[in-house]
């Protein structure tokens, strides 16, 4: 069991029946509870619709922390297109089962988007040292002021030991990582390895919207940047992205948005290679107007 018995005693506690809390009174007072008798908490950020890929982040949560949280929130604020907020799917009852399989003791917390901005649903600016200008924050206005200000708000309130990050959005994980020392938030963030169909296609909510057609479809964005990953040990990362961009043009099915062959640290586009850094590959691309997004290592 990797709850301390201290937990057992906190008033609102219930071993037998999922904690799903809705205001950030109850977190707070939870919060002090817990951290009055030294539990360790960590925190797993979700907008919902979980599956094998967010679970993999809260089993290590639970496995590292005497307390595990994990949020259930489709933040606005990060969504630049109010039709791909609307059609993001939701499915708490679901994912509170997925959750109590895990371990019944997590505690789920799910405001709504008034009470948790405290009715001022909007965006702080923020600056990430230009980590926010790549990538994402080319295609997506304002998508990583919506993460930082969700973030801060939530980190703030659940004031967690460890927070838990998918590679899977490795440009946010990098930011989140920024946010917290810049801004000293005091929280240590994990990243987490991107967990996958056996098709190779990175598990995401938004696979929920594919057809069994284009999802199999789908596991040409992986395969794609594995015979990238092969290509970029005798080539430059420009005839590689090149290569990349050909693949997709070649395919109707798809229209890429973005590739990007990128340092890790800085996130930038790499213009000569160099063994001393990490570098690693990033696409966005659309099949039938859904968005995913995909990343793997290169060295
Ligand atoms: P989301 O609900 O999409 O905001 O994701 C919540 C967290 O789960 C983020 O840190 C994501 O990077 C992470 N995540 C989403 N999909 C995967 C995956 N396939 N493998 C690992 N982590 C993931």
């Amino acid at each position: 069991m990797q709850i301390s018995s201290n937990v057992l005693d906190l008033p609102s506690f219930n071993f037998y029946k999922m904690k799903i809390f809705n205001t950030r009174e109850e977190v707070s007072n939870f919060i002090s509870s817990a951290k009055a008798t030294n539990n360790t908490i960590g925190y797993v950020p979700t907008m919902g619709a979980l599956h094998q890929g967010h679970a993999s982040l809260i089993q290590q949560s639970v496995s590292e922390n005497n307390i595990t949280f994990v949020s259930i929130f489709v933040n606005p604020t990060q969504f630049d297109n109010s039709s791909d907020l609307d059609k993001y799917p939701r499915s708490l009852e679901n994912d509170t089962q997925l959750i109590k399989e895990i371990d019944s003791n997590i505690i789920i917390f799910a405001p709504t988007a008034k009470e948790l901005y405290q009715g001022n649903i909007n965006s702080k600016s923020y600056s990430f040292d230009g980590l926010e200008h790549e990538m994402e924050g080319k295609h997506r206005a304002g998508h990583f002021d919506g993460v930082g200000t969700v973030l801060d708000l939530f980190f703030t309130l659940i004031a967690p030991t460890n927070a838990y990050f998918g590679e899977k959005d490795f440009q946010q994980l990098q930011i989140v990582k920024k946010l917290v020392s810049k801004y000293q938030l005091g929280v240590n963030i994990v990243g987490c390895k991107i967990f996958r169909e056996s098709s190779g296609l990175a598990m995401s909510s938004r696979n929920e919207r594919l057809s069994d057609t284009a999802k199999k479809e789908a596991a040409f964005i992986n395969k794609i940047l594995l015979d990238a990953k092969k290509q970029f040990d005798t080539k430059s990362a420009m005839k590689v992205e090149k290569w990349v961009a050909n693949q997709f043009a070649k395919n109707n099915q798809f229209n890429l948005e973005y590739v990007s062959i990128a340092n890790i640290k800085t996130l930038k586009p790499v213009k000569r290679k160099s063994k001393k850094q990490q570098y690693r590959i990033f696409i966005a691309a659309f099949i039938d107007n859904i968005r995913l997004i995909d990343n793997i290592a290169l060295n």
